[in-house]
């Protein structure tokens, strides 16, 4: 059934700049940053949030910027009903099947030496990634409407909702079939329109007080580089870079935790408890009454990220976060058995906050590094999309 888009949430009073812009709070842990959003004014709560929509097809986005593919990077990103992200895939080769090995070619008059018999699709990934018990009832945003393997995996997991930024392929019998099926199994689908062109998580906008040596020399990341069309493309986001972006695309949602296998398993951003209206506490960070300062009730986005995980438990797992955990994040990491802690900037660090915080991670034996891979600019672009997917499917389908 084709779900009317219209409604769509729209941004408040955003602007449509692209550039990065940042804002720490001069007193905390408290950062008001987003690569991309306007800052909204310190006192009231920021109305110009990336919307959910937007969001996690942004997560699909960058996600899309892991894929090894040299010709299309296609990500896919599966949300259950209290939006939280459950499986996130990309396009790739199977698990323990060299990507060095198996071919990348689009033609070749043996089919066993193109890719389409290998490859997997994000859809299937992002389902068998899945971090949570079973899929249902949940959505899955994707940058491509899903081919019918992918529509059957779909249905199968009981996902309720497909939005797709593409449908380009619509003519092709894979996509008639795919819709045929979701149809008839009744789940929804949308085109999603995004607000704007291009999301730039520009770390070195961000930090430049900080780091401005370690950005920006690196170039950018974004996924209308030209490059070999038969070989794996080397440029793909590695892990750490990938982490670390999603952190950062959370605008305040800036914590992202991750199991040794490299799956997110929660992410965090600061804001009010759960059922606590943000409309009525205040967002003030100075006054004569501490109790109308934020810092009474905000939560932070590394407690957050704890309390929304996706699974069974923490432990073992290592938590990506823009600014160094105050002390009392690093309790709850501490006692959430979390094991490693990779933070971005340590600005607070003369901070009694952060002094304590430190020495308990010390006690605990938590290791804690600076994140120090070259911080590329990544540049989720949606206009570039037509060029990103150019051949998810074979030519002759
Ligand atoms: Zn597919
Ligand atoms: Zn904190």
């Amino acid at each position: 059934m084709q779900a009317d888009s219209s409604s769509e949430t729209k941004f408040a009073g955003q602007t449509q700049t692209a550039k990065a812009m940042a804002k720490f709070g001069d007193d905390d842990g408290i950062s008001d940053t987003f690569a991309n959003m306007a800052v909204g004014e310190c006192d009231s709560k920021r109305t110009s949030y990336i919307p959910w929509d937007e969001y996690f097809m942004a997560v699909s986005f960058l996600t899309a910027m892991r894929s090894k593919d040299p010709c299309s990077q296609v990500g896919a990103c599966i949300v259950n009903n209290e939006k939280k992200i459950v499986g996130i895939g990309y396009n790739g080769m199977p698990r323990d099947c060299s990507d060095d090995i198996l071919p990348w070619n689009k033609e070749s008059e043996d089919p066993l030496c193109t890719k389409y018999m290998y490859v997997c699709h994000a859809e299937m990934n992002a389902i068998m990634n899945k971090n949570s018990s079973d899929l249902s009832d949940c959505t899955i945003y994707v940058a491509l409407f899903p081919c019918n393997e992918c529509a059957k995996l779909i249905i199968q997991a009981g996902i309720r909702e497909v939005i797709f930024f593409s449908d380009k392929h619509s003519q092709k019998p894979v996509t008639i079939a795919s819709k045929r099926l979701l149809d008839m199994a009744e789940i929804l689908y949308r085109q999603y329109v995004p607000t704007q062109k291009t999301i730039k998580i520009d770390f070195g906008v961000t930090y430049q007080a900080e780091q401005s040596d370690a950005s920006n020399q690196n170039g950018s990341i974004s996924p209308a580089t030209p490059r070999d069309i038969n070989k794996k493309r080397d440029d793909y986001l590695a892990w750490g870079e990938y982490f670390m972006a999603m952190a950062f695309l959370s605008a305040l949602r800036r914590a992202c935790i991750v199991n040794s296998e490299s799956k997110i398993v929660g992410i965090g951003y600061n804001g009010m408890p759960r059922g606590c209206s943000d409309d009525k506490l205040p967002w003030g960070k100075s006054s004569f009454d501490p109790l109308k300062t934020k810092y009474m009730y905000v939560c932070h986005a590394e407690v957050n990220a704890i309390m929304n995980k996706n699974c069974a438990d923490v432990a073992g797992c290592t938590i990506y976060v823009a600014l160094f955990p105050c002390n009392e994040c690093a309790k709850v990491i501490i006692q959430s058995g979390i094991k490693k802690v990779i933070y971005f900037s340590d600005k607070y660090k003369g901070k009694p906050s952060t002094i304590a915080s430190k020495k308990m991670l010390d006690l605990a034996k938590i290791t804690y590094c600076q994140y120090n891979l070259p911080c590329r600019k990544v540049i989720i672009d949606f206009e570039a999309i037509d060029w990103n997917i150019a051949s998810q499917l074979p030519p002759s389908s």
